[in-house]
């Protein structure tokens, strides 16, 4: 397999993260840094991990696509703020190879601190525990099970499968929900209790002024009276059981859902608190999308999903719909793309035109994880990728589109959206 083998030679044949760094002199090198560390994922010493305080430190998570095994942070901080959600593994448990060797998490000086082959790169600081973390449920569910913590968001993960993993061949390629679902063996419930998460929703926000948005997130429901009405409805009943608790819809709220229909977005946009929408379009060619995303493509298309993007920015207004892309799983061997200039070029078109009808796209980096059909490929470059989160912060720019629920204040998760930070006003600049 093509990623037994992994380096040195991508070291030897890519620009280095120094050497990126000095390329793009007008972005910041700790959103580069960052962009790496998505891309290759991190491992933990032991002492490091020992040196964790589960009470003061966010170690405990579970999502869709996460689960914590043991005291494991899911993320991290950098000295300027900037936050790196990443896979991170327990260097003495896991035997995964992927195409790049992972960054390690250590302790230097006493602090934990990245390191690359053995050199130090910075510090970091863990994100910080909510203090709802210990609590939990009156029926007795842990709280961390159903609702994670941003240092600044509630995420708060619905049905936590996809259909298109239970269809042969139609789930995502570098996607492993379906395979973090089974590792539960039956323990984690395939669609939270909603009194679970009001629960837990009450009493994070006993924490003062911890959070600017609640978050919600869901596998793809295909069934209904009209297909994805299930995922609609069980969207609307919470943000309705939730919303009371934010009055005057004075949060961020956001969903990361399939496309609807018309009818299905106006239905969430008159019957419930949502201030920002989100579907995401994963890659942005229809003949790569085709390949990576079949259930996707086969169920709704790519054509149909940019439409329904759109009518979705005419009903919650521009800058208030976002699409998230795996940024560099367009470059995946045999059937993306084969050069990085065409990728960019064809991608930012794309990306262009979303903007056109108010949507904007959200960096997400394709990275390798065990037990999606791409565990063992190559990732892009760290140059290709700097170079597209680059480009779509400038397109943003230009359409004076800033996506209030999902950037970095909101998310933080996308290095698009954090270049963000340094807003110039909008079309002149750059
Ligand atoms: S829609 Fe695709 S990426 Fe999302 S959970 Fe389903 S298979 Fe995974």
């Amino acid at each position: 397999m093509s990623g037994e083998n992994i380096s040195p030679p991508w070291r030897e044949q890519e620009l280095s993260l120094q050497a990126v760094k000095e390329k793009y002199s007008d972005l910041s090198p700790f959103i580069i840094l960052k962009i790496d560390v998505q891309r290759r994922g991190a491992k933990i010493t032991r002492r490091a991990l020992d040196a964790i305080n589960p009470e003061k430190d966010a170690a405990f998570y579970r999502g869709i696509n996460l689960e914590s095994k043991g005291v494991i942070p899911y993320g991290f901080l950098l000295r300027d703020g900037t936050s790196v959600l990443c896979t991170i593994e327990d260097e003495a448990e896991t035997s995964f190879k992927r195409f790049r060797e992972p960054y390690t998490i250590d302790l230097v000086n006493g602090r934990p601190a990245l390191t690359d082959q053995g050199e130090f790169i910075d510090e970091i600081y863990y994100l910080p525990n909510p203090h709802f973390t210990n609590k939990v449920t009156t029926r007795g569910t842990p709280m961390w099970h159903v609702l994670m913590s941003r240092p600044q968001r509630m995420d708060i993960n619905l049905y936590q499968t996809c259909d298109f993993w239970k269809l042969a061949g139609m789930n995502c390629k570098y996607c492993v929900a379906g395979t973090t679902f089974n590792s539960t063996k039956g323990e984690k419930a395939e669609i939270v209790n909603l009194d679970d998460v009001e629960e837990a929703v009450v009493e994070a926000l006993k924490q003062p002024g911890r959070y600017r948005s609640v978050f919600f997130c869901s596998g793809s429901m295909l069934g209904g009276a009209e297909p994805q009405d299930d995922e609609v409805n069980l969207y609307i009943e919470m943000l309705q059981r939730v919303g009371k608790y934010f009055r005057d819809k004075k949060v961020m709220s956001q969903i990361v859902a399939t496309a609807f229909t018309e009818k299905q977005l106006r239905r969430l946009h008159n019957e419930t608190m949502l201030c920002g929408y989100t579907a995401d379009l994963e890659v942005l060619n229809e003949e790569v999308f085709n390949w990576v995303c079949p259930g996707k493509a086969k169920y709704i298309g790519y054509q149909g999903w940019k439409e329904r993007l759109f009518k979705a920015a005419e009903i919650f207004g521009p800058g208030s719909v976002s699409t998230g892309v795996v940024s560099g799983v367009e470059m995946v061997e045999p059937q993306g793309f084969k050069s990085e200039e065409e990728a960019l070029e064809k991608c930012l078109a794309e990306a262009e035109d979303l903007a056109k009808h108010g949507v904007t796209v959200s960096q997400q980096i394709y990275h390798l994880e065990q037990g999606s059909v791409f565990q063992h490929k190559k990732t892009a470059t760290l140059d290709y990728l700097t170079a597209f989160a680059k480009g779509i912060d400038q397109i943003s720019r230009r359409y004076n589109l800033e996506c209030l629920c999902d950037d970095y204040r909101t998310c933080g998760n996308h290095p698009s959206g954090d270049l963000a930070r340094i807003w110039q006003g909008g079309k002149e600049c750059r």
